[in-house]
């Protein structure tokens, strides 16, 4: 897709296969990205992928980093801490002992 003559590449959620707005968030591991438009699609598509009896529990493991709306980035060890704290992040409050899962890179 081309706007004024910037090629832009249009970037599709994973949970939900709507455009995903300039605020959406970015899942990044080894083999690529993917993206969800809100802290909702990402929090059910963790939940859903890491729960996947069919899934094998190696894929679960993989390592990835976290890119928010607000451009703060978080790593993470694996996609079960990424549900945990993604779940945390869209109930919102802050007691919740997920919202430490992960490491925030400065
Ligand atoms: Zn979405």
């Amino acid at each position: 897709m081309t706007i004024m003559g910037v090629a832009t590449k249009v970037r599709v959620c994973s949970f939900d296969m709507a455009e995903v707005p300039p605020d959406g968030y970015v899942l990044a591991e080894e083999q690529g990205e993917i993206y969800f438009c809100n802290a909702r699609c990402l929090c059910l598509w963790a939940v859903h992928f890491v729960t996947n009896p069919r899934r094998p529990e190696e894929e679960k493991l993989i390592a990835c980093e976290l890119i928010m709306p607000s451009g703060e980035l978080r790593k993470f060890s694996d996609l079960i801490e990424v549900a945990q704290w993604s779940a945390a992040n869209v109930l919102r409050g802050h007691s919740n002992p997920w919202l430490w899962n992960g490491t925030k890179v400065p």
